[in-house]
């Protein structure tokens, strides 16, 4: 029987969070919220519609035009940006608590992204109390410099893996840079982001800045994505979402950020140092349950060394330990829904047809209850295998062996995602050539994903549009209007002049 840790003080009803009150649907609809380890439904979450949209889009606005938040000095915003980050890391037991029961995600990793939300805000607000915009001067005639704004009400629109982690990295830069915002959270775990509400309150965000809608993607997604007030939507999610609102934006010209999906190649050369890679692509793929955009979920091991690859892969995968998530030593927990465990469960179906199966392949024994995968080896997996080629997105691997550098760059780049890369190699030439001919918008040299926020993120191909992280971030919310300045007499060719 699988232990179930309900959380103290579980609310049964979440609603929306608009011009600093909690509001139910104007219509009064709502839809279910379940637990990934008994499937029961613990809460009912108000669904929001257009009609719900349209109001929190007109709280941000008023927000917006004529509140406080985009006029204040930047170092003052940084004081609350800085209140924010204190109050996350002081209640980040909780909240990785809430977001374990809500996600399945296992607590210690739970933990470790609550910090990382802290720390997201940290960082823009040190950010923007750096910032500097440019100037330029043509001696005698001309100052011009940047006039930096922010662009107004931010749709923010994020999935259900990491994610309070995940709206923390899009309203940190937003909020950063002066604009208001609707989140719109995902729908199978909106537990954690309605923390936001409280913890923006007592750190003194202004009513109205930040607002909470909850509902389905394609009812209040698409009505924040078609909103005329509302200039850019970040997206974060699957690439084929991810298409449909690039459509849905086209039609307002609205600026856009694109997160989407990923199939990233971790790639494993003879000279590497084996135990590293072997500690480090296990981790890889199976923390967050696999349950991640950056999963090297394609493992490229070159032949010298790949059946000792894949036996001692194996070995460790069979151990690692599957359970309750809200057990510390649970090193993978729950997927989030039986829909995504059973899309997960088809693929590793699949998988048995399409390579040799090394380890897991089934529910783990003993776990009757919940959406539990044993993490799943598959090695000698073809590059036409579908799970070679597709987002998975639990805990699955594919191995596959190469020969020589030119057939596993083939390998690496043989996939429409372009998310990450991790490459496992001693030579320094090999490393830096293969990782400047990946195709991917992130690389990792002898090591997994280990952020540097001052570093660009994104993907490239199917795995987004635009690049996050440092700069480009406040870049994102804010437009750069440039100001002419004449300081000396302009040649102005005289229309119309008859003298
Ligand atoms: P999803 O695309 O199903 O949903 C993401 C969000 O979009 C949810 O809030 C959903 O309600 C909303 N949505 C759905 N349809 C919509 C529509 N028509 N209009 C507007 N909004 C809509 O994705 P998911 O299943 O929640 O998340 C998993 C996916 O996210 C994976 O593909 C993963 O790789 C990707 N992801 C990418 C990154 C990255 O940084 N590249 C990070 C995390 C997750």
């Amino acid at each position: 029987m699988t232990q179930h840790h309900v959380p103290e003080d579980l609310p049964t009803h979440l609603q929306h969070f608009i011009g600093g009150q909690w509001v139910d649907s104007i219509g009064g609809e709502t839809f279910d919220v379940l637990d990934p380890v008994s499937n029961q439904n613990y809460a009912t979450c108000a669904a929001g519609q257009k009609a719900d949209i349209d109001r929190a889009v007109a709280a941000a606005k008023q927000a917006f035009d004529s509140g406080p938040w985009p006029r204040l000095k930047p170092r003052d915003r940084f004081r609350v940006l800085n209140r924010i980050a204190d109050l996350v890391e002081e209640r980040d037991a909780r909240l990785a608590e809430l977001e374990t029961f809500d996600t399945g995600l296992p607590i210690t990793q739970a933990l470790g992204q609550a910090q990382r939300a802290a720390e997201n805000f940290r960082f823009f607000a040190d950010l923007i109390v750096a910032q500097a915009d440019d100037a330029y001067k043509v001696p005698g005639t001309q100052l011009n410099y940047v006039n930096r704004k922010p662009v107004g009400v931010a749709g923010l629109i994020t999935p259900w893996n990491t994610p309070f982690m995940l709206e923390s990295w899009k309203l940190a830069p937003a909020l950063a840079s002066g604009c208001t915002v609707v989140l719109k959270p995902a729908e199978f775990t909106p537990l954690s982001a309605s923390l936001w509400a409280e913890i923006f309150r007592e750190a003194g965000v202004p009513d109205g800045v930040f607002n909470l809608v909850n509902g389905i993607g394609e009812e209040a997604g698409a009505s924040l994505v078609a909103h005329p007030d509302v200039p850019l939507i970040s997206f974060t999610g699957e690439t084929t979402t991810g298409k449909i609102i690039y459509r849905s934006c086209a039609d307002n010209l609205k600026g856009m950020s694109m997160e989407l999906g990923g199939k990233s190649p971790a790639v494993v050369f003879a000279d590497a140092d084996l135990d590293a890679a072997i500690d480090s692509t296990l981790f890889g793929v199976f923390s967050l349950n696999g349950e991640r955009c950056t999963a090297g979920s394609r493992i490229l091991v070159e032949r010298s060394i790949y059946d000792e690859f894949c036996t001692r892969y194996a070995e460790r995968a069979k151990n690692i330990v599957v359970g309750d998530p809200h057990d510390p030593k649970t090193e993978v927990g729950a997927l989030v829904h039986p829909e995504h465990y059973a899309k997960v469960m088809s693929y590793v179906e699949v998988g048995k047809t399409e390579g040799r199966l090394l380890a897991g392949g089934s529910r783990p024994e003993g776990l009757d209850e919940g959406n539990y995968v044993s993490p799943t080896v598959f090695a000698d997996v073809a590059p036409t295998a579908r799970i070679f080629q597709e987002e998975i997105f639990g805990p699955v691997v594919a191995i596959t062996p190469f020969d020589t550098d030119e057939e596993a760059l083939a390998l690496a780049n043989g996939v429409r995602y372009g998310l990450a890369g991790y490459i496992w190699t001693n030579d320094l030439t090999r490393a830096h050539t293969f990782a400047q001919n990946v195709e991917a918008g992130m690389v990792w040299l002898n090591s997994h994903n280990v952020r540097d926020l001052r570093t660009p993120f994104g993907g490239v191909k199917a795995s987004g549009l635009g690049h996050e992280g440092g700069y480009r971030s406040i870049d994102f919310y804010t437009d750069q209007q440039a100001v002419h300045i004449t300081l000396g007499p302009v040649h102005t060719a005289r229309f119309g002049a008859t003298r």
